[in-house]
């Protein structure tokens, strides 16, 4: 009992024990509906989402993204810069519990998001406003986590592809490369539009469908018609599009360019 009240408020410090894992380590690990602390991980958390796990959710919710953002989601900044963080809110202040914890688990685990898929290894560059680290994955260690005391041998590309986060990975790469890049706007004149414009792809997908197609977004820029189709039947084909037309809007840079009148 003592010992759970330590963890909880270790974890409450955001305290962890975090061990670097080689590129060619293993390490045990076992999570399953039986086990002792199931859900433990659950509570007192920070869930911090990234674009596909906001179209994963709010698809399967039924809902429009910037409803799933006010229902469902909290935005912070990372420590000491302004990087938007979308984080999921929590049911009980107190108690911390992730909003989509049920009586039987996860209600969301088809398309739980991938910081969830990771546990308990996570990558050390997560945080745009850190240093290069030699060693870019860890493992999370936490008194009350008893998976680690049972199962198989992983290795972390072993345990992604067990998980499902290969996909959302490749989907959310252009994305994540450029995040601590957004810290160069710091000094522009532009730069809360520029990171409201980020926020709105990042994470309305259903308002940057709206601004691309209701708007003269593409009498403006080159977008070809095969492009257009594409990006107005397939959600994941216009958040990709999104990330590339941030990469003009935010740097000067990608292949999607202003129409020359
Ligand atoms: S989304 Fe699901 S797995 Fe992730 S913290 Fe919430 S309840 Fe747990
Ligand atoms: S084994 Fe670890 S990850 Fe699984 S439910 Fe328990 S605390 Fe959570």
């Amino acid at each position: 009992m003592e010992k759970d009240k330590k963890q909880k408020n270790r974890r409450e410090r955001g305290e962890f024990d975090l061990k670097p894992i080689a590129d060619d380590a293993t390490f045990r690990f076992s999570c399953h509906p039986g086990i002792s602390c199931f859900n433990a991980c659950c509570h007192e958390i920070d869930v911090v989402l990234t674009p596909f796990d906001v179209l994963r959710l709010k698809k399967k919710l039924g809902i429009r993204s910037d409803e799933f953002l006010v229902k469902y989601t909290t935005m912070q900044t990372y420590k000491d810069s302004e990087i938007p963080l979308l984080k999921l809110t929590v049911k009980d202040e107190k108690r911390r519990q992730c909003i989509f914890l049920g009586e039987e688990g996860c209600s969301m685990y088809e398309c739980r998001p991938t910081v969830c898929r990771n546990y308990p290894t996570g990558v050390a560059t997560q945080d745009p406003t850190a240093g290069q680290s030699a060693q870019p994955f860890f493992i999370i260690e936490e008194d009350m986590c008893q998976g680690h005391f049972e199962g198989q041998n992983w290795s972390i590309p072993e345990w992604k592809a067990n998980q499902g986060v290969a996909e959302l990975d490749e989907l959310n790469k252009p994305w994540l490369e450029m995040i601590p890049r957004l810290k160069s706007l710091r000094l522009k004149d532009d730069k809360d539009q520029k990171l409201n414009i980020f926020i709105m792809v990042s994470f309305d997908q259903d308002t940057f469908r709206s601004f691309v197609f209701e708007s003269s977004f593409l009498e403006r820029f080159e977008v070809s018609q095969a492009t257009a189709d594409l990006i107005r039947k397939d959600d994941d084909e216009l958040l990709k599009f999104g990330f590339k037309w941030l990469e003009f809007v935010l740097f000067g840079e990608g292949p999607i360019r202003p129409r020359k009148h």
